[in-house]
């Protein structure tokens, strides 16, 4: 067993961390309190091959392994924690299960200029009513001519004031088995948005509305019985939702480290209180062991999409190590810590978030009870008789 990175994924590494360290660093408070999607970010990284990383080389991608995705934003995030998402958005979000089951005229139709970082996608699975519960999701596609239309709407949808094309999961059909997904673009008759809304970590997000939306038979992603298909695809979101996560906890951590070396209390660096060396031993260890599950879990996926058991653990452990770190950091850091000035706050407010967003921890919790035990634990209430 080798727990080092190889020669050539020391290699990206290195390049990556050098290209944040150069051109991402510096703007990078500003970056993390700017609203929108930083497409001027998107644009560097397709023109430094950090965009469609996982994806085939013969599709417009770079052909690599999803663990070089993971270094990229862990590299990424060590300058500037808001690029990371821009990692996300052209590596593991919607545009990776897009990438896996699209035909080739529905890429030669988006993903060059999802690639180029010249445009985002978005992922509507969340509704008002299905949002832990997503197969009871409402959003119909009923057929109509060559083609469907499609009525309902979505909540929640990371880049929906920004992004102009929409991987949008439907039903055609009654039960799980009649869930699929169409690609909807901006501008579509029927097709209109709520006002934008906030979150606690500063994002924005608006409703989708789909009041007839004609959508062509060429837009449709995958048909009914497509459910488990974009789950397998929304795992890869998740390990970026994992990778982030522990990014930003790792983030907190550093710069926590650097305050306590710092900053003297009582006429002593705070490093020398005990109450605080072993938060910095906690958060370390904590980090560190969510790190090998992350990194298990993108190493055994290859090129293809990681497992559902390894990602649940993955995205378990960073979600809570990173919160963890990051809420350490912010108290190690005191007023500093908790100010707008320093990102640490931003980190404590983004690892919030990834506990509840990609499937919350509870979720995480229940998938992997059922591996454990290796039986089905239906949340529904029995049905009557
Ligand atoms: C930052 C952020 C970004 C997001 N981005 C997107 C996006 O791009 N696209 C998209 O479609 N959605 C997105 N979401 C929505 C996200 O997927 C949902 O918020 C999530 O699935 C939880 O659904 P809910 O908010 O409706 O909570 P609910 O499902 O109502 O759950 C409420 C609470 O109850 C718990 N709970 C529910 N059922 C169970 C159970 N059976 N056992 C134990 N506990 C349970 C949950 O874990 C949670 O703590 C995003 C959310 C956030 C916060």
């Amino acid at each position: 067993m080798d727990f080092e990175l190889s020669e050539e994924q020391i290699l990206f590494r290195d390049q990556v961390a050098k290209l944040a360290g150069r051109e991402l660093a510096e703007g990078a408070l500003a970056r993390a309190h700017a609203p929108g999607f930083p497409f001027d970010v998107a644009k560097l990284f397709a023109k430094h091959g950090l965009m469609g990383i996982t994806i085939p080389e013969e599709d417009g991608g770079q052909g690599g392994a999803l663990m070089d995705a993971v270094l990229a934003i862990e590299q990424v995030a060590r300058a500037c924690p808001r690029s990371a998402d821009v990692v996300q958005a052209g590596n593991f979000g919607p545009i990776r299960t897009f990438a896996e089951y699209a035909t080739p005229e529905q890429k030669r139709r988006y993903l060059a200029k999802l690639l180029a970082g010249e445009s985002v996608i978005g992922l509507g699975m969340t509704e008002a009513e299905a949002g832990s519960a997503v197969t009871d999701l409402r959003t119909s596609a009923a057929p109509d001519g060559d083609g469907f239309r499609v009525n309902g709407g979505k909540v929640f949808t990371s880049h929906s004031a920004e992004a102009d094309v929409f991987l949008v999961y439907l039903r055609y059909g009654p039960g799980v088995e009649g869930i699929g997904s169409v690609i909807l673009e901006r501008g579509m008759a029927g097709f209109s948005f709520g006002e934008p809304s906030s979150y606690l970590n500063g994002e924005r997000w608006c409703a989708l509305y789909f009041d007839d939306v004609y959508v062509p038979r060429e837009n449709v992603l995958l048909g009914p019985g497509g459910f488990r298909k974009q789950i397998a695809g929304f795992n890869a979101e998740r390990i970026g939702n994992a990778a982030r996560a522990l990014a930003l906890g790792r983030y907190a951590f550093d710069a926590a480290r650097a305050h306590a070396l710092a900053r003297r209390q009582f006429g002593r660096p705070l490093c020398e209180f005990q109450g605080l060396q072993w938060k910095f031993a906690d958060m370390r260890t904590r980090l560190e062991s969510a790190r090998l599950l992350l990194w298990r879990a993108a190493t055994r996926a290859d090129r293809g999409l990681p497992s559902a058991e390894d990602t649940a653990m993955a995205k378990l452990a960073c979600n809570e190590a990173g919160f963890f770190a990051a809420n350490e950091a912010v108290q190690v850091m005191g007023g500093t810590g908790f100010s707008q000035e320093a990102l640490v706050e931003y980190c404590f407010r983004r690892t919030r978030g990834w506990q509840i967003a990609g499937g919350s921890l509870e979720m995480m919790r229940n998938r992997l009870a059922e591996i454990v035990f290796d039986r089905r634990f239906p949340q529904r209430p029995p049905k009557p008789g």
